[in-house]
Parts: structure tokens; C-alpha cells; sequence
């Protein structure tokens, strides 16, 4: 069995396919890590925001919430009627200033040990000057406006300290989320490049490969494909040209193989093989629509003799000269066959009995008048004998054996005639030496017809 090598130049599809596969893991792979990088810094933003910040808030919201006791001792000390009252207020505010939340913060710490030192004075003083009170209590309001200053300050701060975490922990989300936009829309795209690259790579030949290979016939042009990228389908298009040419090769040989089946190798006229398939299509085609048809047998006269007398080589000379006399005489639709030896079969459709043996005779004559060159200075007339029959009526085999019946009839009544079977006249060729040599001929006419 012939194996069928090529040599093809293209990306191999595996090749292709682990390109485009470490393209992509690429990108992803660096996608996915800029969003791991992305996923840490908010995990850390936001444990930060829990460990750090909100413990902060919560200091902040302490010191606010005992500034502003203490704010608030402080009035009800300018408002006490009794001095434990006085007292009680005061504790208060010493108990508030040495918070250590209050410590914590040196601006507090300041603020809250002047205001002590303040109304502590104030306490332990108690005097009932009227002037001294009205500017003690001047004093306390804008110390007292200062430490709400400083409540609210610190109240703000804490929310600063809130927010700015909040806007790190957002920036760094919707930073994540970009780039997750991004991923999606990469492996999207490549999603889309992947399946464009299929389909023009991939689909669109097989297509075309499919479609060559139900259209691949010998009596089909070859199949034209566009240069394909891919080695695989180059060389399945390769290997498909080449089948086509095989093909093409195939059917030369098969038809010069029927040609010789077909062929008698001597004449080159049908053989009897093809002769009675061909001419039993003709038959049923014929009486199928009430046509005409008649069949008819040949004989060379004397063949014998001639072969005796000149050789057996000049015999096929002969043979193959009347082969081409006859084609010339008949008609193109007429079937004619070397039936074995030097006997032929004919027939002959759409024509009557009558014009047939008509055109018999004219091909008779014509024959018989014509001497054969044998190529080597010498020539010889050859005559034959032949029997005609309808077959519009009867089977191939019945009209072809009346024919030769009519055919021995033509030999007994002194050859170089032609009889048509069931007429009650033989048509009788004018008699004639075939044998005699033509004029110039090396023999002379010692052979004349018996
Ligand atoms: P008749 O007129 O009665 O037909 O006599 P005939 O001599 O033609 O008939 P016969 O049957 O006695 O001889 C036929 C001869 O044809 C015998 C044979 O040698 C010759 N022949 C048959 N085939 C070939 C062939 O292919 N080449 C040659 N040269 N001779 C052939
Ligand atoms: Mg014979
Ligand atoms: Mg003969």
C-alpha cells in the first residue's frame, strides 16, 4: 500500500493551542495577582479599621464624654445652693481631670487642670462679694466655652480618624473591583479571540475540507482551498488534492481499460463481448419504441486461402484494412464488431430491411472494388459474403443466427454476396475474384471465386 507523505510549512495546531493557552494563563495569572494584592490591602484596611481606629473612636468618645461631665460639674458648682453640693460637683471634676483618658492627651490634660485649679479656688473660697462672683462666673464661661471647643474638637477628630480609614478602605475596594472589571473583560475578550480564531482556523477549513471531499469526483475539478494556517488542515488539504489527482489518474486508467476490454486488439473494433451488450440495449430500446432494427453477419471469402498464399501477417493486414473499410461505409449510429476470425457482426437501427441490405451492398462493392495495399509492393482484393435479418421482432440471438443462416446461404450460392434472411430472392452481387491480384500485384489471378 502507497504511503502518502507530506512536507507541509504551518503552526502546527497543538503548537498553536499551547501559544494561545500560556498567552492567556498569562494575563490571567497576572490578573488574578494585582486583585490578590488588591484583596490584602483591603483585608488590611479593614482589620486596621477594627484594631487600631475604632479603639481610637472609642478613647476619642471617652474624652469627650468626661470633658463634657466635667463641663457640666463645673456649671452645677456656679449653680450649687449648699456647699456639699459645691463639694460633690467639685469631686466630680477632680475625679474627671485625672482620668487617665484625660491624661492621655496633653491638650486635655492642660485644659482640664487649669479649669480644676479654677473652681477649686472658686470652692474653697466661697465669698459672697457679688462683683467677685459675677467675674468668677465670666471667667468659668469662657473657660467653659474653651473645653466645649475642645469636646467638639475631639469629637471631630475621632470621626477624621473614622472617615479617613473609611476612604482607604473604599478607594482599595473599588481598586478591586476595577481590576476585576478588568479580568472579567480580558478573559472575555479572549473568550471572543478564542472562539474567532476556531472558527477561522478550525471550522471554516473543515467546512471547506467537508465539502470538497462530497464534492471529490473525477469529473469535478480539483478542489482550491485558501492557504490555511493550520499544518494539520495543510496537510489534509495536501492529502485531498492528491486523492483528487488519484482519482483523476484512476478514471484515465479505467476508461483505457474498458477501451481495451471492449476493443478487439487486432482491429480495434468492438469485440463480440461488447458487441452483444451493446447491441442488446440497442434491440430493447428499439422494439421498446417500435423501431427498425436489423443485425447482420460478414465473412471474408476465402480467408484461408489467403492467409496460405500471402502469409498470416499479411492476413491481419487485411483484417485490420477491412475494419477501417467498413467504418468508412457505414453510418455513425451502425454497430459493427469483429465477431471471431475474420467474421464481423453488425447493427443496424433505424433503417428497413431493404435499405439495409441496400447500404450492405454499397459497402460490398465498394470493398471488393478497392484492392488492400499490403504495404510491401503487393495488393490484394478481398470480398465477403454476408447474411442480413430483421430484428425488430424476434431476440438478439434468433436474429443474429438467421442472419448467419442467410450469411452460409450467401457463401453456398458462390460468396461475395449479400442475402437477406426470409426474402425470396437472394440480392446477388455481381461475381468477382477475390482473390486476384489488383492491377500491378506481384500474384497473378490463379485464384478466381469457386
Ligand atoms: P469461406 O469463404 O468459406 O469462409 O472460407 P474461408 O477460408 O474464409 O473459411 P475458413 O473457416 O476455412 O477459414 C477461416 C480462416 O481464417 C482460418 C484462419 O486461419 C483464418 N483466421 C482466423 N482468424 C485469423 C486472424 O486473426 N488472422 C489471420 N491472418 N487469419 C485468421
Ligand atoms: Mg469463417
Ligand atoms: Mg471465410
Amino acid at each position: 500500500m502507497q504511503t502518502i507523505r507530506f512536507h507541509v510549512r504551518g503552526l502546527g495546531s497543538g503548537r498553536a493551542f499551547v501559544l494561545l493557552a500560556a498567552l492567556f494563563a498569562l494575563c490571567f495569572g497576572v490578573m488574578v495577582g494585582l486583585i490578590w494584592v488588591d484583596q490584602g490591602r483591603v483585608i488590611k484596611t479593614a482589620s486596621d479599621l477594627q484594631d487600631k481606629t475604632v479603639p481610637e473612636i472609642i478613647r476619642y468618645q471617652r474624652l469627650a464624654r468626661n470633658l463634657e461631665q466635667l463641663r457640666q460639674a463645673g456649671e452645677r458648682i456656679f449653680s450649687a445652693t449648699t456647699p456639699e453640693a459645691m463639694q460633690q460637683a467639685m469631686f466630680v471634676v477632680t475625679l474627671m481631670a485625672s482620668h487617665p483618658s484625660v491624661l492621655e492627651y496633653p491638650e486635655a490634660a492642660a485644659q482640664t487642670r487649669e479649669i480644676e485649679r479654677f473652681l477649686a479656688g472658686i470652692v474653697y473660697d466661697s465669698t459672697t462679694d457679688k462683683e467677685a462672683i459675677a467675674a468668677n462666673f465670666a471667667a468659668w464661661q469662657r473657660l467653659s466655652a474653651r473645653l466645649g471647643l475642645l469636646v467638639d474638637d475631639v469629637s471631630t477628630q475621632g470621626v477624621n480618624l473614622l472617615s479617613t480609614d473609611l476612604d482607604d478602605v473604599t478607594a482599595a475596594i473599588r481598586l478591586a473591583r476595577f481590576k476585576l472589571n478588568v479580568v472579567a473583560i480580558v478573559v472575555g475578550l479572549f473568550l471572543l479571540l478564542f472562539l474567532v480564531l476556531f472558527r477561522v482556523y478550525l471550522i471554516q477549513p473543515l467546512q471547506h475540507i467537508g465539502k470538497a471531499l462530497s464534492d471529490l469526483g473525477v469529473d469535478q475539478p480539483a478542489p482550491i482551498f485558501k492557504p490555511a494556517a493550520l499544518a494539520e488542515i495543510q496537510a489534509v488539504e495536501k492529502a485531498i488534492g492528491k486523492l483528487h489527482n488519484l482519482l483523476a489518474e484512476n478514471e484515465k486508467a479505467r476508461q483505457a481499460l474498458e477501451a481495451l476490454a471492449n476493443r478487439d486488439g487486432l482491429t480495434g473494433l468492438f469485440n463480440r463481448r461488447h458487441f452483444m451488450t451493446a447491441a442488446e440495449a440497442e434491440l430493447h430500446r428499439a422494439q421498446r419504441y417500435r423501431r427498425p432494427v436489423i443485425v447482420g453477419m460478414a465473412d471474408l471469402d476465402l480467408f484461408k486461402r489467403l492467409n496460405d498464399t500471402y502469409g498470416h501477417a499479411a492476413g491481419d493486414a487485411v483484417l485490420r484494412a477491412f475494419a477501417v473499410r467498413l467504418q468508412e461505409n457505414l453510418r455513425q449510429s451502425d454497430l459493427v464488431c469483429r465477431y471471431g476470425g475474420e467474421e464481423f457482426a453488425f447493427l443496424f437501427p433505424e433503417i428497413t430491411l431493404a435499405d439495409a441490405a441496400a447500404l450492405a451492398e454499397r459497402c460490398r462493392a465498394t470493398c471488393a472494388d478497392s484492392a488492400i495495399d499490403l504495404g510491401d509492393g503487393r495488393s490484394i482484393c478481398v470480398t465477403f459474403s454476408m447474411g442480413l435479418a430483421d430484428a425488430s421482432e424476434s431476440t438478439l440471438e434468433i436474429a443474429l443466427s438467421r442472419a448467419d443462416e442467410a450469411l452460409y446461404d450467401a457463401k453456398r450460392q458462390g460468396r461475395n454476396r449479400v442475402i437477406v434472411s426470409g426474402a425470396s430472392q437472394a440480392r446477388e452481387a455481381r461475381s468477382f475474384l477475390p482473390l486476384s491480384p489488383a492491377s500491378g500485384g506481384a500474384e497473378s489471378g490463379e485464384e478466381t471465386q469457386a
